[in-house]
Formats: structure tokens, sequence, C-alpha cells
């Protein structure tokens, strides 16, 4: 099992950040964002947005459901595409809408992903 911290997922963004399609989304840079490890057993991951607080961006991911360095780096992406809508006015980023899928397949499609598990 793979040791999580908040620097292991740091520079899986900053890695992630400049494939496509991420590098085309106008995505938060690493330093805006807060990255934190957590224990919940019933979410994977969260991406929070939010422009009152020190970081204006938060993703959080579970290490007690991200056991593997794959699990890891597929939520990752899952809470990226959350984080790619964060400039949208009706809070769009939250949704798993058409956009979403939309753009989960185009990650999927680079990346090599399995779409209906983004
Ligand atoms: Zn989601």
């Amino acid at each position: 099992m793979i040791q999580l911290t908040s620097t292991i997922l740091k520079n899986m963004y900053t890695m992630l950040v400049v494939c496509k399609p991420f590098d085309n989304w106008n995505m938060p840079l690493p330093e805006q964002i807060k990255f934190i490890v957590d224990h919940d057993p019933d979410t994977m991951g969260t991406y929070l947005y939010d422009d009152g607080g020190k970081h204006e961006h938060v993703i959080t991911i579970s290490a007690a459901r991200c056991g593997f360095l794959d699990t890891v780096i597929r939520t990752m992406a899952h809470e990226m595409i959350h984080a790619s809508r964060w400039n949208t006015s009706t809070a769009a980023w939250q949704k798993h809408d058409k956009t979403f899928r939309h753009r989960a397949k185009l990650v999927a499609d680079e990346l090599g992903f399995d779409p209906l598990e983004l």
C-alpha cells in the first residue's frame, strides 16, 4: 500500500497538470491548492473551491479508500476534472453533469483510464 502524503499528492498534480488535456484547461497552479490526506471511509476524494480560504482550492484524497498508486492517480484525475471548472459562476465544479462526463472522456482517452470509472 502506498504511504500517502500531501507531498505525493502535490507532485502527482504537478505531473498531471502538464499533460493533455489538463494543460489546456486553465487549471489552478499547484501552489494555489491545499492537498490533504484524510481517512474518510466513504469518499475516495473531494475537490473544494473556496475563495475565502487561505488556499482557494482544496483537494483531499482518502488513504482509507486509495491504497494503490493506480487508485490514487485515478482519484486525483477525477478531482482535477472538478478543479478544471473552478471559475464557473454557478458552482458547476461540484457536478457530475454532461460537461464533467465529456471532460472525463477526454482525460480517459488521453491518459488511458476507464471513462466510466473516472
Ligand atoms: Zn466527483
